[in-house]
């Protein structure tokens, strides 16, 4: 899975981004999109609507 999203990532955004470019593990990367993802649910709601766009509200639930 890969996403683009424009945004200020805070030093948590960067710890992950860092965790998810340096695993190579199919698996866990994808892991590490969806904690991503979830992080900027709650703590970047201003760029929640620019993602829901983009991607099918069945793949993440907590969108709902
Ligand atoms: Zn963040």
């Amino acid at each position: 899975m890969k996403f683009y999203i424009e945004f200020e990532p805070c030093k948590e955004c960067k710890t992950i981004i860092r965790e998810i470019s340096e695993n190579a593990d199919e698996i866990q990367t994808d892991e590490g999109s969806k904690r991503f993802l979830r992080h900027i649910t709650y703590n970047h709601s201003e760029v929640v609507q620019d993602i829901v766009k983009d991607f099918p509200k069945e793949d993440f639930p907590w969108f709902r």
